[in-house]
């Protein structure tokens, strides 16, 4: 696992919170930011995307990564991610984000769970943010390697 340091932290989760604002939320107000930060160190931003008819929804954290595999990012290049939204809370990734995730990155991964009340002065705190890992929020789940497995018949 690569280290990031704690300014590379501090701004993947600043830009998660400044991702908020690219949300188009008509619907449920309910705006989210993600951000990623990829091993050649750029930050890749996603927010949610709704659509009147409301399945067509798609979450700030797939926004994220549909975009940064399609401009050429591969499996396990992804160092950390930042998941924000407007609450005084964390927000934590729905299911289908967090296998969504669970296709390109390790388990290991640290993603951050920013209240928006969160600041670089409120960090060293720790109290407006959880860290925790993608492992951690998927537990016993099911990813590519389990396709590999040898079938029995
Ligand atoms: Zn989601």
């Amino acid at each position: 696992m690569t280290t990031i340091t704690a300014s590379e932290r501090q701004e993947l989760i600043s830009s998660s919170l400044k991702a908020r604002d690219l949300s188009y939320s008509p619907y449920s107000k309910f705006r989210v930011g993600a951000a990623i930060l990829t091993k050649d160190k750029q930050i890749i931003l996603g927010a949610n995307v709704e659509n009147a008819s409301y399945g067509a929804t798609i979450c700030a954290e797939r926004t994220a990564f549909v975009k940064a595999i399609t401009e050429g990012h591969k499996q396990g290049t992804f160092l950390a991610v930042s998941i924000s939204g407007d609450i005084d809370n964390h927000c934590s990734p729905c299911g289908i984000c967090r296998q969504f995730m669970r296709e390109f990155c390790s388990l290991d991964m640290p993603i951050y769970l920013p209240y928006s009340s969160w600041t670089k002065e409120k960090d060293i705190e720790r109290t407006t943010v959880i860290n925790t890992t993608l492992g951690t929020l998927l537990p016993m789940s099911f990813g590519p390697e389990d396709l590999d497995r040898e079938r029995k018949s």
